[in-house]
């Protein structure tokens, strides 16, 4: 046993944060499963019957995303299951996170995008640091997602959950830049999926979809774990 399980034994013992039960961090079937597309903008529902423009005509223009794809519906307990994560240690939580991934390649994705390039939300280092890993990219490494770090942060932003929609919004604005190492190759890209925990005002997806389209990508879609209706 190691130092690293010792610790988390001890400090964060397997007890569902919900019911109490023991042996799991987490009962998953505490969570509402969504599994659908919705329009980024007003999010409507999309039946996935055929995927092209998912985003709304009239939602369009205020939004550089063709869609967005989510596994759960962020409530309360996702919440505290999401943040348990981020910053208390339940790197555990990483297994079932991916497992979930892993369905949604296997039922959904496979059928509707023939090529796509999975991309993370990047953090900007200092928060990877102070956190001791990059929380998006883990759930990536552990999953069957085959994924490019095309984005890069450029910019430290602020906590967005202290901040207005406006605030939000301009904070963003010049945060993501393209990773040097793939400028040739995003010139033969046509799709990307971008992957980040949730989706609430869609400011931070929408802002690095808007480099990913600038950058010559024609469509650019999201996938969340959780999205706020
Ligand atoms: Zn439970
Ligand atoms: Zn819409």
């Amino acid at each position: 046993m190691n130092l690293i399980k010792i610790f988390l034994d001890i400090f964060a013992p397997k007890y569902c944060f919900s019911c109490f039960k023991k042996g799991k961090y987490f009962c998953f079937e505490h969570l509402n499963v969504l599994n659908s597309f919705f329009c980024p903008v007003c999010n409507l529902r999309f039946p996935a019957v055929e995927i092209k423009k998912i985003t709304c005509k009239n939602c369009r223009k205020k939004t550089y995303l063709d869609g967005i794809f989510s596994i759960f519906l962020l409530d309360e307990n996702f919440e505290k299951l999401i943040y348990a994560y981020k910053y208390k240690y339940y790197y555990d939580l990483v297994n079932e996170f991916s497992e979930y991934l892993n369905n949604v390649l296997d039922e959904n994705f496979k059928y509707l995008f023939k090529n796509f390039i999975f991309v993370p939300i990047p953090s900007y280092r200092t928060k990877i640091n102070e956190r001791g890993f990059d929380h998006i990219k883990l759930i990536l490494e552990n999953s069957k997602f085959k994924y490019k770090e095309i984005l890069k942060k450029i910019k430290n932003t602020k906590p967005q959950a202290k901040s207005n929609l406006k605030e939000r919004k301009e904070n963003l604005i010049g945060a993501f830049g393209i990773n040097e190492k793939f400028k040739d190759e995003i010139k033969n890209l046509k799709t990307v999926v971008i992957f980040d925990d949730i989706k609430t005002t869609g400011s931070t997806l929408n802002e690095a979809a808007k480099v990913l389209k600038n950058n010559g990508i024609k469509n650019v879609f999201a996938l969340t774990l959780a999205i706020k209706l």
